[in-house]
């Protein structure tokens, strides 16, 4: 039986590819001092360009979140399988363009009960925000920051 279009178009792009990873390796074994120039000159660049795809950037949180508490590494894979696209607190849209900045729509990661570490039914990512208004408090203080907020000035 004779290839298809569609046959003969995935074996010319095998065949492509095979070629130009080669000639792409090559480069780099001939580049390295260039190539480790270009990346020193561009660190930060590369860095934020790297930072601003979700999965790295909660990738790196997670990472940074779990130096001092216990965790499940599957909360990671959940994490990266899926990365969310809104505050699970306020509900705003979760602004990862920003790089590694902190901003009030950034992500982070927040253990729903403090006393717990970064378990799969105890994590969610929250914007910045709202993360820095809970912090650690409990229901009872926040009610009293509530009803103080909303008393009428005497
Ligand atoms: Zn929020």
């Amino acid at each position: 039986m004779p290839e298809s279009k569609s046959q003969i178009d995935a074996r010319h792009y095998r065949n492509y590819r095979a070629r130009y990873l080669k000639k792409a390796a090559r480069y780099r074994r001939n580049n390295q001092p260039r190539i480790r120039a270009w990346r020193k000159a561009n660190r930060r660049d590369v860095y934020l360009r790297f930072m601003t795809n979700p999965v790295n950037r909660l990738t790196t949180l997670f990472q940074k979140a779990t130096k001092r508490n216990t965790f499940e590494l599957r909360v990671l894979y959940a994490l990266r399988a899926n990365p969310p696209k809104r505050c699970a607190c306020c509900n705003r849209l979760l602004n990862y363009a920003c790089g590694k900045g902190n901003r009030r729509d950034s992500p982070s990661l927040d253990r729903w009960d403090n006393s717990q570490g970064y378990t799969l039914v105890n994590t969610f990512v929250v914007c910045c925000r709202c993360n820095t208004l809970k912090s650690d408090a409990s229901v009872k203080e926040i009610r009293y920051v509530l009803a103080y907020m909303k008393r009428k000035p005497k």
